[in-house]
């Protein structure tokens, strides 16, 4: 269990902007950008890699809800960036994609 599935079950409470039956958006707490927003799905997955083939519709679910969040915060341009794995910077072992905007954005990323 991590803290991820305990707010997707509302067990814990977070700074929400959208929400349907597969998936849920919350503000990140230490936002690294002007506008830093977690996409998560409901199913408990712990990280990108062990997502299967029948993930594939909810995994193209989590981009739409993802575009659509970048949209109501008013983003022109955005990034998307999921870590996969501690090496990556995965800290919480519940899949996440983060949406950042609001500030320009260098590449490559740390
Ligand atoms: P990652 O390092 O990719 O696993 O990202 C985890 C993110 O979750 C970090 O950016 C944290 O700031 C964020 N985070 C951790 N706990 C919470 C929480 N309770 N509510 C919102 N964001 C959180």
């Amino acid at each position: 269990d991590t803290v991820f599935g305990r707010i997707a079950r509302g067990e814990m409470q977070a700074d929400l902007v959208y929400e349907d039956d597969r998936a849920l958006a919350f503000r990140d707490v230490a936002p690294q950008a002007p506008t830093h927003v977690l996409v998560i799905p409901r199913k408990p997955i712990a990280r990108l890699s062990e997502a299967g083939e029948d993930d594939e519709a909810l995994l193209g679910h989590l981009l739409t809800v993802a575009a659509r969040v970048a949209r109501q915060e008013g983003l022109g341009d955005f990034r998307l960036v999921v870590n996969d794995g501690a090496g990556a910077g995965q800290s919480v072992f519940h899949l996440h994609l983060h949406v950042l905007g609001g500030r320009p954005l260098t590449w490559p990323p740390g």
